[in-house]
């Protein structure tokens, strides 16, 4: 039988995609190579001896774009759903060296907690958040009438027309402008607020201020105006809610199968070959992988401006994860779910210098055994030295994953004090775990930095692979990285093909 729609890999891009196109009666059919969907996304379960188990989140832990207009909403009214999230204020605590910053969601209480946090330049920084907002909001906007970015062919450019609206000749100036273009153009020096939002932007574009593209970071340093929420029983709720709307529509998901190889005939993509060597067919083929898997995927037949493309894109982050059982009394009560924190000002950002934790939320009994946390502490890494000290052998690879470990928990011990003494459980991963989980290349993941060259009207669009019938989602293309902007592009992706 010939599908209307393969999808390779039940990450949320794929997933959603696939959930929406059977919901309008495609013959889809999703092939994941894992026993659970999510990539990224998802959770795993680790079991005790005792019977008892923790429920870890993979990668992501705190999720936006549930808020009413928010693009897993829009999801949910489409497919007639309602998945399982609360939303969290504060959104985060964020620990610098001298001092603590909490991102509540509530715009009152942000706007007295950044004039309290940065004394410094108050006024001037004021100016600039209140741009930053309303620049924001036109972005939002802009981004809710699923506009075809960025556009690919004159049908786009067309398509472009019913989304403009006057408000957006005032962002033409502020495309090719980072972050760091208005700071200084607020005069803004102050080291601390510098080190926020740098922080700040790495964890959502993935990329400090003076490489960040101003219209995407506006939108990045939104998050928690916008609204985060915690998914219940773990990210992988998120995922098991659109794989089940997958199913009860008709649609195929099969997993542990494993895609070895995109077909194409004529020019055109044809099916997929799995690794154990079944073929299948569809009119059209949809990839949720990075821009370097689907040149892997494609082989001989990938184009040559899809190498040249793989080849000019920046390396992307890779992330080295603690997941972490904690008693938990090591928790003082009512702490808010999620810390990032900044071990040393005028040290680059990552590498251990940062980190990101997520404590899962003391009500979810079904994520730790009981009067325990399920704890991620995270932090952005490059990926090449992990791969040397794995080709250097297994004990220099132990070495470096201990070594990181500490190093973690030293800045996990500035938001949670004494935080080892309280460890039951303890896992590491690396970006080669990362490889090997996700298949994603060499381990990078979060998506792309964020640049103005990568972003916006310059970022990677679903017919970036250049080979007809052959399409793109997940966080190497528009709009990037994270589960909400993943589900954006699977819903441009959808209404450009229905
Ligand atoms: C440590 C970390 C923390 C993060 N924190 C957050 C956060 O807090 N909030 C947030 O919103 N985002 C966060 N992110 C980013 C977010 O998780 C990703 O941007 C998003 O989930 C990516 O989705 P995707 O659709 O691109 O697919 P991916 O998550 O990359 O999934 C791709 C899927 O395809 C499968 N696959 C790959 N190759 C094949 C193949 N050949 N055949 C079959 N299947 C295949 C994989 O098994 C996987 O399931 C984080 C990421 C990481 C790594």
């Amino acid at each position: 039988m010939i599908y209307d729609a393969i999808i390779i890999g039940a990450g949320i891009g794929g997933l959603t995609a696939a959930a929406l196109l059977a919901r309008d009666g495609w013959r889809v059919a999703l092939l994941e190579g894992h026993i659970e969907p999510g990539g990224c996304a998802s959770s795993y379960r680790r079991k005790r001896p005792d019977g008892t188990s923790y429920v870890f989140d993979v990668g992501a832990t705190l999720f936006g774009g549930f808020q009413p207009g928010g693009a897993h909403s829009w999801v949910a009214r489409r497919l007639g759903l309602r998945f399982p999230v609360v939303p969290l204020d504060p959104a985060m605590q964020v620990w610098l060296p001298d001092r603590v910053v909490t991102r509540y969601g509530d715009p009152a209480a942000w706007r007295a907690e950044r004039a309290r946090a940065f004394p410094a330049q108050s006024a001037a920084a004021e100016r600039f958040w209140q741009n930053q907002e309303a620049i924001a909001d036109i972005v939002w906007r802009f981004a809710a009438r699923h506009p075809p970015m960025p556009p690919e062919t004159p049908g786009d450019l067309l398509g472009l027309i019913p989304a403009m609206r006057p408000e957006l000749l005032g962002l033409l100036p502020h495309i090719e402008r980072t972050v760091g273009h208005e700071l200084r153009r607020y005069r803004l020096t102050d080291p601390a607020l510098r080190a926020f939002i740098d922080a700040q932007l790495l964890i959502s574009a993935q990329v400090p201020a003076d490489a960040c593209a101003w219209l995407f970071g506006s939108a990045a340093l939104d998050l928690a105006r916008q609204g985060v929420f915690y998914a219940e029983g773990g990210a992988w709720s998120i995922a098991r809610t659109l794989a089940d709307a997958l199913i009860r529509d008709g649609g195929e998901l099969r997993y542990r199968a494993w895609v070895a190889h995109i077909l194409v005939e004529g020019g055109r993509a044809v099916g997929v070959r799995l690794a154990d060597g079944e073929e299948l067919r569809a009119r059209q083929i949809i990839a949720g992988q990075t821009v370097w898997d689907v040149a892997r995927l494609l082989g001989a037949t990938a184009p040559r401006r899809l190498l040249r493309l793989a080849q000019a894109t920046p390396e992307a982050w890779g992330a080295f994860t603690l997941y972490l059982g904690v008693d938990a009394t090591a928790i003082p009560a009512g702490m808010p779910e999620h810390h990032q924190v900044l071990l040393r000002y005028g040290e680059p950002m990552g590498e251990g210098n940062t980190a990101f934790i997520s404590l899962h939320p003391a009500h979810d009994t079904s994520r730790a055994p009981a009067g325990q946390r399920a704890v991620t502490i995270s932090t952005h890494t490059r990926v090449g030295p992990w791969w040397q000290a794995r080709a250097a052998g297994r004990a220099a690879y132990l070495e470096r994953k201990a070594r990181w470990a500490e190093a973690l928990l030293d800045a996990a011990e500035r938001a949670l004090p004494g935080l080892r003494g309280h460890i039951c459980y303890r896992q590491e991963g690396s970006p080669v775990s990362f490889a090997r989980y996700t298949r994603r290349a060499e381990g990078m993941v979060g998506g792309l930095g964020q640049r103005p060259a990568q972003s916006g009207f310059f970022s990677l669009g679903m017919r970036a692979a250049g080979v007809p019938g052959l399409w793109l989602v997940g966080d190497s293309t528009f709009p990037g990285q994270s589960s909400a902007a993943v589900t954006q592009g699977a819903i441009r992706l959808y209404l450009a093909l229905r």
